[in-house]
């Protein structure tokens, strides 16, 4: 199949053709055919896999071939999760306006917001926008959706997950008429609260699902490494950084606080780094993105921040120097490689902290994952193996037991886990030492000898 075959309006052919795209991909196939009928969707499709087109280009035929319904409200509202995917599709977008009369504006939250109230003055006919922003302009009247034709929810799932559906369905109620259409894309679409917003937004969805959602991306090789500890998997990174051949690399941390610390060890060793620190103001940040996207700095050391939405062609490679809480993210962090065919390099290091993400994320894949090793850095750690489910139910009692015999008076300690001293002499779970949510939620494997 070829983008010709969707009958696309003149100009907008010229311009898919201009960008130098031909074939449209497995999402774009099923998707724009479904939009240009006027059908609402419902659509999952794998990171990097050109979800983008397959609502612009629907959006923008749509634009052509219809008069509007007012000429002062904006015609398309695209919502996505984050600041950096908001940017990301539209500068898509521009790519295929930049020669139309339609005009397409960005509203982003910790943006100037007096600005963005003269941006809208001027009545444009797009709206790329985070839904928490947007949401407080509507509010303030300084747009109406009234003429609204098409809202577009780019990656529902995530918006859901942050908490915005109270600012989506004041969105989708103020645009609530008959002739509206609305195409929501979800990484998943195993998702409840997905689901019941759909129920409330979508009128007769078509529901598209493209393989699974997690399917494997066969561009991206993995490989995982045993970790013993932090200075072992500062070891594994220098190493993997110094001897393999990379264009640009993102490298994930559990913490913000480690990307700077990250950061700055790679500097020392003459690596061109830098880190998307906690610390950042939205200005900051904003600039490490774009000189990062420019190719000024080979490594960006972020936090899952930047896992979504990005489209960085030259990253080949992204290193995991923690595994990430949930499963899903992990697939999400490695599409920031791999992207639009090219090859990419998925490298995870894989630690006690990291073993339960390690085994969920096996689980996501559905396969056995065997581990590489680098000679001379070889790790002690095997992993770990579930006690017997005993212990588990045993350690659940006690809990029980500790808080029934707190006297009524005396609040229970918030952090029961110190030890015996916090809590006089009542009976606790005795544990060597302080131990982190993390490493709790890890304490009831042994390691495999
Ligand atoms: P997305 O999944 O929308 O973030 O798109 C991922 C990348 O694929 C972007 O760089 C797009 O420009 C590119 N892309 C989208 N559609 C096509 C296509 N039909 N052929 C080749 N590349 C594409």
């Amino acid at each position: 199949m070829q983008f010709k075959d969707f009958g696309l309006e003149n100009k907008l052919m010229s311009t898919v053709e201009h960008l130098g795209f031909t074939a449209p991909t497995e999402i774009q196939q099923q998707a724009i055919p479904a939009a240009m009928q006027g059908h609402d969707l419902i659509a999952s499709s794998k990171t990097g896999s050109g979800k983008t087109l397959a609502f612009i280009i629907p959006a923008l035929q749509r634009l052509s071939k219809n008069r509007a319904l007012s000429k002062r409200d904006p015609r398309v509202v695209i919502l996505t999760p984050t600041r950096e995917l908001a940017k990301q599709v539209f500068s898509q977008l521009r790519l295929f306006t930049s020669n139309t009369q339609f005009k397409a504006v960005l509203i982003l939250g910790g943006e100037n917001f007096n600005d963005q109230v003269k941006v809208l003055e001027k009545e444009p006919h797009f709206i790329v926008a985070t839904p928490g922003r947007l949401a407080d302009h509507l509010t303030q009247g300084h747009f109406y959706l009234n003429g609204l034709e098409l809202l577009i929810l780019d990656e529902a799932d995530r918006m859901l997950d942050l908490g915005f559906a109270k600012e989506l369905s004041q969105i989708n109620k103020a645009a609530d008429h008959r002739k509206r259409q609305t195409l929501l894309f979800s990484a998943t679409l195993e998702h409840a609260q997905v689901n019941d917003f759909a129920k409330e937004l979508l009128k007769k969805p078509k529901r598209i699902a493209i393989g699974g959602a997690f399917t494997e991306h066969k561009d991206i090789n993995k490989r995982f490494y045993l970790a013993d500890n932090l200075n072992h998997k500062e070891s594994l990174l220098k190493y993997i950084l110094s001897n393999e051949t990379y264009q640009q690399v993102i490298i994930f941390t559990a913490t913000r606080s480690d990307t700077e610390r990250l950061a700055n060890m790679l500097i020392s060793e003459d690596l061109n780094a830098v880190a998307l620190s906690g610390e950042l103001n939205q200005g900051q940040r904003n600039q490490i993105m774009e000189s990062f996207s420019k190719g000024q700095n080979k490594i960006l050391v972020t936090t899952d921040l930047a896992s979504r939405g990005l489209d960085l062609v030259n990253v080949s490679m992204v290193i995991n120097f923690d595994m990430p809480k949930h499963a899903e993210e992990f697939i999400h962090r490695i599409g920031r490689t791999g992207r639009a065919g090219s090859k990419g390099d998925a490298i995870a290091f894989v630690g006690p902290k990291d073993w339960l993400s390690f085994k969920n994320v096996e689980g996501l894949l559905e396969q056995t994952i065997k581990f590489d090793q680098v000679d001379g850095l070889k790790a002690k750690f095997k992993g770990l193996k579930p006690k017997v489910i005993k212990t588990k139910i045993d350690s659940t009692k006690a809990k029980k037991e500790t808080k029934k015999q707190v006297p009524k008076k005396k609040k229970a300690p918030k952090k029961v886990f110190h030890a015996a001293k916090d809590v006089g002499d009542m009976p606790v779970i005795k544990r060597k030492k302080t131990l982190s949510a993390e490493q709790l939620e890890n304490s009831d494997l042994d390691e495999v000898e």
